[in-house]
């Protein structure tokens, strides 16, 4: 894998549409499929409303957002009410986030938010456009970044660094079961595996996630029974070969490889 852009060739004259040239290049001629590890990806055929590359051998399918700041809490996207149905639907694409530097033309870091980890929990609804607006009314939404769990962000490259193809395909796999449970039960899941990584720590005990009973709460403010809710996931977890028990109300976590 290279990090330069290569097509230098072209003149640098409205930024953000050769950067986006650039960017979908690069992922097209360097990155591997990381659900099948298959060496290329392929691009949709312009205009292709939903994705912009899919691996031909999986089908996995792709969106690809570039931007050359780094991106923060959150980034915003197309229609709500799309979005919406998409994820009831489970159609939405895989994520891939690239940042470039400008200067450099290289990729600084490029990761993938595996399509499982969108759920309810993390899709902010932007307010209305103001009547005056050309499309007034419309709502879009934002994907709240800083809410998708450390396991949701597989980085193939992080700081200019290429990770090991190895390790992208384990971490794919690791949460690859989400794709089973419906919306609603992953939305649990993935809310109980942050606060897991909230603890910092690889070995834990129930009491330390139970800490995390009242942002739990304010999350889903109608259960009444959160610290049932919390054992339960705990378990699913471990059914799924995310964690181990190692005694009664102590915990482990599988290691990233394996
Ligand atoms: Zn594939």
């Amino acid at each position: 894998m290279k990090l330069g852009f290569e097509e230098a060739q072209i003149a640098y004259s409205s930024g953000s549409q050769s950067a986006r040239s650039w960017t979908e290049t690069w992922v097209r001629d360097q990155v591997f499929c990381p659900n099948c590890g298959h060496t290329k990806i392929n691009p949709f055929p312009a205009n292709t409303p939903v994705a912009d590359f899919i691996c031909i051998s999986c089908n996995e399918e792709y969106e690809l957002k570039s931007q050359k700041t780094k991106f923060g809490n959150k980034i915003t996207d197309g229609a709500f009410r799309t979005m919406c149905e998409r994820l009831a639907a489970s159609n939405n694409p895989n994520l891939f986030l690239l940042n470039y530097d400008l200067t450099q033309r290289s990729v600084r870091d490029f990761f993938v938010v595996p399509k499982h980890f969108f759920v309810r929990e993390i899709i902010q609804e932007r307010k209305p456009l103001a009547v005056t607006a050309r499309r007034a009314g419309w709502i879009g939404c934002n994907i709240l970044l800083n809410q998708i769990p450390d396991s949701g962000k597989i980085f193939i490259v992080r700081g200019g660094n290429i990770q090991p193809k190895d390790l992208v395909l384990a971490q794919w796999q690791k949460t690859l079961f989400l794709r089973e449970e419906e919306v609603g039960a992953r939305g649990w899941l993935i809310e109980v595996m942050k606060c897991v990584e909230l603890v910092g720590k690889l070995e834990f005990d129930l009491d330390d996630v139970y800490n995390f009973e009242g942002r739990l709460k304010s999350i889903y403010p109608n259960n009444m029974h959160v610290k049932q809710k919390i054992r339960q996931q705990l378990q699913v977890l471990r059914d799924r070969g995310y964690l181990d028990f190692v005694s009664r109300g102590h915990y482990r976590l599988r290691s990233q490889v394996g």
